[in-house]
């Protein structure tokens, strides 16, 4: 690598460059951007190390671009309640450690970027996914930077609980989240049990973005909205939220695979379309609470896009326009405890053309069982 970066100097300048190399610099630098890197993506055949371009990555040792940068070293209070989560202005509050500029260690092997350990490929993988995600939302639905700021990706944060002089670190149950308020994004590194991992799952980032989207389509990124008296009301928005999140992964991936490539445990539950309804859901055996209702507005909406003659991408613009529409609604209902799917569904509804509408029924009211998708909310 070094002797590469020197051919065609002369003996003083390569000691100089040399010894540059080695204290200041480590590697080689890439030309660019565009930069490329070998790295494990999904692709149309799965998993696999594949050499990708980035179209908005401006500086691969820091893993930073137009788009965000990578955090690393970053230790999470696990005792912030959720008032400390979702106000930035106490970010410090939540984050013990606030993070710290990543560090790429890689070769260069002509002009492409070589990861040279599990933690540079992954911090490349996961602004990867970020671009790939990112662009999709920008090319096929419209939205631009503007829309959501630049972001922070945590990669692999630990979470210390700090009680009478006793600190304990840890890692959470959770593969990844996205944190209203904060904006922020955490990808954990989670267990050895891991297929493809988390950190460098294309899904679980597609995923994650959704949250993003959701919080600022239907949150306009002020967390006091999602505040109820209501635990039923509560349940029924965060089982929307996470379904789209989980139709979102689909439609930007083009896969329903991507979950069980990392984690056969989560695909049993979440891969599309599951196996139960509303009405079959108590004996289902599917154990996420909210995410398990959110997987039957997911498997309907997964149906729409694969049955119709809309692409999954115009599917995708629906549901993302009725994000917004179903706001007023929740406002009303929230603290009544009479807040529920339904409100989405008739929102979603209402943007279709009505030679579309009765199909578009059946297949709701077939996951959500008659009954459970009233008569009010446009069904022809
Ligand atoms: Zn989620």
């Amino acid at each position: 690598m070094i002797r590469e970066s020197l051919q065609g100097l002369s003996f003083g300048l390569s000691i100089f460059f040399c010894i540059c190399t080695v204290i200041c610099c480590g590697h080689k630098k890439p030309n660019g951007p565009p930069y490329q890197a070998h790295i494990v993506a999904s692709t149309p055949s799965g998993y696999q190390l594949v050499t990708v371009e980035f179209q908005t990555l401006t500086d691969p040792d820091a893993v930073r671009g137009t788009l965000g940068e990578v955090l690393g070293d970053a230790v999470v209070n696990a005792l912030a309640d959720d008032t400390d989560i979702i106000d930035p202005s106490r970010r410090s509050n939540v984050y013990v450690e606030s993070g710290k500029t990543v560090s790429l260690d890689y070769d260069i092997k002509g002009n492409v970027i070589y990861p040279k350990n599990f933690d540079s490929m992954a911090l490349l993988a996961m602004y990867y996914n970020f671009e790939r995600t990112f662009e999709f939302w920008r090319e096929k639905l419209g939205l631009t930077l503007a829309d959501f700021g630049q972001s922070r990706l945590f990669y692999a944060p630990r979470m210390r609980v700090s009680e009478n002089g006793t600190v304990l670190e840890g890692t959470l149950k959770v593969n990844a989240a996205f944190v209203p308020g904060l904006r922020d994004f955490w990808f954990f590194k989670t267990s050895r049990l891991e297929g493809i991992p988390i950190t460098m799952n294309f899904g679980v980032l597609a995923h994650e973005f959704s949250h993003s989207v959701f919080d600022m389509k239907f949150g306009r990124k002020d967390t006091t909205v999602y505040e109820s008296e209501s635990l039923i009301s509560q349940d029924e928005l965060s089982g929307i939220n996470e379904g789209l999140a989980d139709f979102f992964s689909y439609v930007v991936t083009g896969s329903v695979s991507e979950f069980g490539a990392s984690l056969e445990t989560v695909a049993k539950e979440r891969t599309l379309p599951v196996s139960w309804t509303y009405s079959t859901l108590a004996s289902s055996g599917c154990e996420g609470s909210y995410y398990c209702k959110g997987s039957i507005l997911a498997s309907a909406l997964y149906e729409i896009a694969t049955t119709g003659n809309r692409s999954a991408a115009e599917v995708g613009k629906i549901a993302f326009e009725a994000m917004s529409d179903f706001r007023n609604d929740w406002e009303v209902e929230k603290n009544n405890s009479t807040f529920d799917y339904n409100y989405y569904i008739g929102r979603f509804l209402a943007r279709v053309d009505e030679s579309q509408k009765g199909d578009y029924c059946t297949i709701f009211q077939k996951w959500f069982d008659s009954g459970r998708v009233r008569d009010n909310i446009g069904c022809p």
